[in-house]
């Protein structure tokens, strides 16, 4: 964990927020490295989820929404957490997450933590000039609501019919009482939704295939099937909405935590949207001649969480030509960059050529560009970023149109005329 946080810091993935201004607690930003990570990890999701489907669409919602919303939803009711204070030291802590709640975690003293009471993790704010209860709003605690509140009109412009599903991804914010574990819980973070809209008596069927969906994904784009478990609820563990839900969870250098909830929502959420907002949500379907509410499944994933949970399956240290090297092993659709080119010297000749090489590539991959200090330590720099291949531009390139490739894993080194990089590279990255 220390080794891959400081790695995050020292590359550019992960900066913590605010720091000249002595820095603003559990707040991250994602720098030159970690925003374009972030991006992939959306992306890869994206192309999973609505890509590569014809029965997703996908949807950009607001993140402020009035407190009908939420009512609706039940978030303003039940969307709490138990708090404890620490009398002696002044901590808080989830009471869910204590041990013991005879004892402080934190100070050590017996008998000084009060007795838990529920805390609302929303952020509440105020649109318009006016603080009174009319103006006020909510920043949304999770994307989902944004696609029930948008059913119908989804289904009157996209022409889909259950079974099929709205996804979205974007910030969520909760007033979390425990942040920590570095970006595993923040209070803004970034969600993975989406919601599956499926005949009522169809729920059990596409619940199975949801979760198995879902768990194939992080093995498919690189976490070890033995660091992935999927988890069923407890049935006293099942949210009020929920007929069922098995979470996605990686072995965390702490334990199991969770990275993705499924959830059977069943007809709740449409059904409470339309009792508080007054309009239909349902499908009629006219084949049957029947008019129904769909049932609803839900993977909701943590795009931020994911992100971390890859940089720590990805996090190896090796040993090349007796030398300690670290590598980060990242899928090639979630490294931040998928090739470096790197002329050999900062030699003149070698400049055009090199660059040449990139522009040819830049198009079709994210690129880094590198030309100072010696070529050994800019593979090391690129093998712990996760770069998976290296071009290298070199004297003979000059004489023989030819650069090197080089895997980042085998460390295998390949000659590849010039006019065939864009394909050789992309045959090899396998996107
Ligand atoms: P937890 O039990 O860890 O608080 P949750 O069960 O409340 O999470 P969900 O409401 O199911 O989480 O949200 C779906 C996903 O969103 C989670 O699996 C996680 O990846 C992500 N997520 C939720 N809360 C946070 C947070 N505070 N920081 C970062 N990611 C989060």
């Amino acid at each position: 964990m220390d080794a891959v946080v400081n790695l995050c810091k020292r590359r550019g993935f992960v900066f913590p927020s605010a720091e000249i201004y002595g820095g603003f607690r559990s707040t991250y930003d994602y720098g030159p490295l970690g925003s374009l990570m972030l991006r992939n990890v959306k992306n890869a999701w994206w192309r999973s989820m609505v890509q590569l489907r014809d029965d997703v669409v996908g949807l950009d919602a607001a993140i402020l929404g009035p407190s009908r919303i939420w009512e609706a939803s039940g978030h303003l009711d039940v969307f709490t957490d138990p708090l404890v204070d620490c009398r002696n030291c002044k901590e808080r802590f989830r009471a869910d997450h204590l041990k013991n709640l005879d004892v402080c975690p934190n100070c050590g003293n017996k008998g000084t933590l009060t007795e838990p009471r529920n805390f609302n993790l929303m952020f509440k704010t105020n649109v318009g000039p006016v603080e009174d209860s009319s103006s006020v709003a909510y920043l949304r605690p999770e994307t989902a609501q944004g696609m029930f509140i948008n059913f119908a009109n989804v289904l009157q412009t996209s022409r889909k019919k259950p079974p099929f599903g709205i996804a979205q991804i974007g910030k969520s914010f909760r007033n979390e009482i425990t942040p920590g574990n570095f970006v595993f819980r923040t209070r803004e973070f970034e969600q993975m939704e989406m919601e599956y809209f499926v005949p009522p008596d169809e729920g059990a069927k596409w619940f199975e295939y949801w979760c198995e969906e879902r768990f194939n994904w992080y093995v498919e784009h690189g976490i070890p099937a033995d660091q992935l478990r999927l988890r069923p609820h407890d049935p006293d563990e099942l949210s009020h909405y929920s007929a069922g839900t098995s979470d996605v969870e990686f072995m965390f250098p702490w334990g199991w935590g969770e990275l993705e909830g499924i959830a059977n929502r069943t007809d709740f959420d449409l059904k409470k949207h339309s009792e508080f907002s007054g309009q239909p949500l349902e499908y009629f379907d006219q084949a049957t001649n029947e008019r129904y509410t769909p049932h609803v499944i839900e993977p909701a994933a943590g795009a931020t969480r994911t992100m971390m949970a890859f940089l720590l399956a990805g996090y190896d240290e090796d040993e090349v030509n007796g030398e300690k090297r670290t590598v980060l092993r990242l899928h090639p659709r979630i490294a931040p960059y998928q090739v470096a080119v790197l002329p050999l010297s900062k030699n003149d000749q070698l400049i055009p050529t090199a660059r040449e090489v990139l522009r040819a590539l830049q198009p079709h991959v994210m690129c880094d560009y590198d030309q100072t200090q010696a070529i050994g330590r800019r593979y090391r720099r690129q093998d712990e970023i996760g770069t998976p291949l290296c071009v290298t531009v070199d004297f003979d390139s000059l004489e023989d149109n030819a650069v090197t490739i080089r895997d980042r894993d085998s460390l295998a080194q390949e000659r590849v005329p010039i006019a065939e990089i864009v394909d050789r590279v992309k045959d090899r990255l396998a996107l």
